[in-house]
């Protein structure tokens, strides 16, 4: 063993991974034909540049493997043009502001305590907040979009990109609507789809492409590959500028990055090979099946829930019922083995450390296997874990018990 120390901690994050819940609903595991990808001796090579066009010699097997990741990508999300380099969600963003926005052009986008991302024009402490004017939409009281609304700000603020896409938003986004809001201002239209390209292949969540300019999406999420991004560039996105797909391309090489990670996209490729399969689509059906029975199952025993349900992946508990902060939530059931995190519900009263509520989501445990049954009991272990913390070790054994009989990794 050449390096104990890490070999160890490896070993016991993969224990972490197989003994507890894994709940937070922008994580997944990647296959094991996606880590062989990730972990191969692509790595060690250099492609800046893109597919017959490098600056450095000796890629020809890596230009196949990049261009083989973009017909996948292409023909799964019907898009005509994608960017399979960006090194992870934030910085594809970042790339499509740089070749679509001017400095101090302005962003639309949903706020970050309504379940937006910080990358889409967070104030003051994020690069798409200080380079650029941002004007923040929220949800309305019942936690639901109000596209009456998003549509007034849009028309008074004028921004010369709206971004639709979650973080921590339960329902279904109305992609028609925020692409008719943004032809209405003469705005582009970027959809954020990072939680939900799994969905969106499974046709649980419809598609953004007919309506959007650009589509951007991690892989890592519930696309179940390896973190990385891709930028999409869609037919309306091309007929309103011929040039948009390269502008896209100049802005990731070499506007912002250098070396794309080669081994990344190979596993990328990998994992939208994966996804085009019958068994993809099941899983996409039963991510969404099962939150659907962890929420009606939390309601039944008293929880809050933000717009009161889920259409999607994720469930986003409002605590302030319980007495019980979401951290100190968040921090309670990691000891029962329950993986979720605390985050802010719409027009959080508390302070973001310390925020109202939890986040909790499927897509992991439903790669694992899990179905209804079990997210009933698990809806039992919060319930219980929250009331009454001396059950902790209780719930504990039984949740060890659970995952026993998932395990996530066969053979390493
Ligand atoms: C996760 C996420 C991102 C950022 O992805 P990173 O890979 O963490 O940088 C951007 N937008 C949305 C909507 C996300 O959910």
């Amino acid at each position: 063993m050449v390096d104990p120390q890490i070999a160890q901690l490896i070993e016991k994050e993969k224990e972490r991974q197989e003994n507890t819940l894994m709940m937070i609903p922008s994580e997944n595991y990647a296959s094991l034909a996606v880590l062989e990808a990730l972990g191969s001796v692509v790595q060690n090579k250099y492609a800046e540049g893109y597919s017959g066009k490098r600056y450095y010699q000796g890629n020809i097997n890596i230009d196949k493997i990049e261009t083989l990741a973009i017909k996948r990508a292409k023909k799964l999300f019907a898009v005509p043009h994608v960017n399979v380099q960006p090194y992870s969600g934030s910085p594809a963003n970042a790339a499509v502001y740089f070749a679509l926005l001017k400095p101090g052009d302005k962003i639309m986008g949903l706020a970050l305590n309504s379940g937006g991302h910080l990358t889409h024009g967070y104030p003051k402490i994020t690069f798409s907040g200080r380079y650029f004017q941002s004007a923040q939409y929220e949800v309305g009281e019942d936690g639901f979009l109000d596209y009456e609304e998003i549509e007034e700000q849009a028309i008074a603020q004028r921004p010369k990109i709206i971004v639709a896409g979650t973080t921590a938003y339960p329902r279904i986004l109305d992609f028609e609507r925020f692409g008719r809001i943004a032809d209405k201002v003469g705005a582009y239209l970027l959809a954020d789809i990072s939680h939900i390209a799994g969905l969106v292949i499974a046709n649980v969540h419809p598609s953004p492409v007919p309506y959007a300019d650009v589509v951007m999406t991690t892989t890592h999420k519930t696309l179940r590959g390896p973190r990385g991004a891709m930028i999409m560039v869609t037919r309306k996105g091309l007929a309103k500028d011929g040039q948009m797909g390269k502008r896209i391309d100049r802005a990731v090489f070499p506007g912002l990055q250098g070396g794309p990670h080669e081994n990344t996209i190979a596993a990328i490729a990998v994992a939208l090979r994966e996804a085009q399969s019958k068994p993809f689509r099941e899983y996409g059906k039963q991510i969404v099946k099962n939150a659907q029975v962890l929420a009606r199952e939390l309601l039944r025993m008293g929880f809050n829930l933000v717009s009161g349900g889920t259409d999607n992946h994720l469930i986003l508990i409002d605590l302030r019922n319980k007495k019980i902060d979401g951290k100190t939530a968040a921090v309670t059931l990691e000891k029962a083995g329950v993986v979720v995190n605390a985050n802010a519900i719409p027009h959080d009263p508390n302070p973001p450390y310390r925020p109202s509520g939890i986040r909790l989501g499927t897509p992991a445990l439903t790669s694992r296997g899990m179905k209804g049954r079990e997210m009933t009991q698990i809806a039992h272990f919060i319930s219980e874990v929250i009331k009454i913390p001396e059950e902790i070790k209780m719930v504990k054994n039984i949740v060890m018990k659970m995952t026993n009989q998932f395990p996530i990794y066969k053979n390493i």
